[in-house]
């Protein structure tokens, strides 16, 4: 048998699942396609001086898609697009077309703010896309105003109409759980999304904005939201047969009027079902949210490497992954890149 002297002279493996060394199935790859947005949720980035990636180091639609398809070839069968913002990227419809087109690709899936959406959403769905996520924390303009620093509430509203209309589906809310900010929005949004058959998913608060501002005295958790929402709406029961490897935790409500969903990040971390990779839009790509550590695969893909070598890097990545975040722990270091050049 011939030595191997480098990963390159690795095979690419086609149906070889992407296990790590705990066990964890990889089959889910998320995104991002820019780091640039156009509100500035407090959370995620700063007000100004906000610093971009300089636009020849974020990956062409061609790079992206070939990654995609090497990542598909070891087992990823969903993608999601996000950002950033990723309809600040010309002609996302385009790479959301290429990126259905990969035979074995079974789910693909956007996450926005939404303020576009309505401007792009028919070309979206033309190309093929069906899900989303809209990022809405409130109905109430102030305070839209005061968490994205911009006045574009009704822009929001607006896309998801039009895409109900169009015929997306499923589409759910994403909204971030921030104590002594949010909690007067909970209920309203929550019947928004009842009244229309859209699921809100609230995301606790995580330590990944810019401007450290993250504690843990400003995280609303899951549980206080399941008190509030059962007590003001009706009581909350926990949907038992879901995809345990979904990092939401899902709730229907009694009365039998829609379901709302968790991402408890900081007080149920859900690491041991994570089935996640991630690209960033500068293309570096990461085996955890929070990891510190990433592999930059643009190289790769900029200096000829064979899909062989992509390939035998995510498994490389894959296999150095950690058992799991350390929020809850005092030895908890938060990356150096925020949420939005990460990609959420
Ligand atoms: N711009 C798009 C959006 O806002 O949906 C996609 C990218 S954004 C980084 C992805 C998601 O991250 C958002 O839906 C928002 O809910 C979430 N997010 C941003 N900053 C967060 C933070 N510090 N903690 C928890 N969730 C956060
Ligand atoms: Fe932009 Fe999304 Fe970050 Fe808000 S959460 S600033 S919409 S990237």
């Amino acid at each position: 048998m011939t030595a191997l002297t480098s990963i390159a002279d690795l095979p690419v493996i086609s149906n070889q699942p992407l296990v790590d060394t705990f066990g964890r199935l990889h089959d889910n790859l998320r995104i991002s396609v820019t780091d640039r947005c156009n509100i500035r949720c407090f959370y995620c980035m700063p007000e100004d001086n906000v610093t971009y990636v300089p636009r020849e180091e974020i990956l062409s639609f061609e790079e992206i898609e070939r990654f995609a398809r090497v990542a598909v070839s070891l087992g990823v069968t969903k993608i999601r697009v996000t950002g950033g913002e990723p309809l600040v990227r010309k002609d996302l419809p385009v790479l959301i077309g290429k990126l259905c087109a990969i035979p074995g690709v079974r789910d693909i899936a956007l996450t926005t703010n939404g303020v576009l959406l309505a401007r792009h959403a028919q070309a979206l769905y033309d190309a093929g896309l069906r899900r989303l996520n809209v990022h809405l924390d409130t109905l109430d303009r102030e305070c839209f105003h005061q968490i994205t620093r911009r006045d574009d509430l009704d822009k929001v509203l607006d896309g998801i109409d039009i895409a109900q209309q169009i015929g997306f589906g499923p589409i759910k809310i994403n909204a971030v759980a921030v104590k002594n900010l949010v909690e007067p929005e909970i209920v309203p949004l929550v019947q928004y999304g009842r009244e229309r058959g859209i699921e809100v998913r609230f995301i606790e608060f995580m330590p990944l904005d810019s401007q450290g501002l993250w504690s843990r005295e400003n995280v609303l958790s899951a549980d206080e939201i399941i008190e509030t929402l059962s007590r003001e709406i009706s009581p909350l029961v926990e949907i038992a047969d879901r995809d345990p490897r979904a990092p939401a935790t899902e709730y229907r409500f009694a009365d039998g009027i829609g379901s709302v969903g968790f991402i408890a990040s900081v007080t149920r971390p859900f690491c041991l079902n994570c089935n996640r990779v991630r690209l960033t839009s500068d293309g570096k790509l990461r085996y955890c949210l929070f990891a510190i550590e990433e592999t930059d695969v643009r190289a790769l893909l900029r200096n000829g490497a064979p899909d062989a070598e992509i390939a035998a890097t995510i498994r490389e990545t894959v296999h150095k992954k950690w058992l799991g975040h350390e929020i809850n722990s005092a030895k908890f270091v938060a990356p150096p890149r925020p949420m939005y050049a990460i990609g959420g």
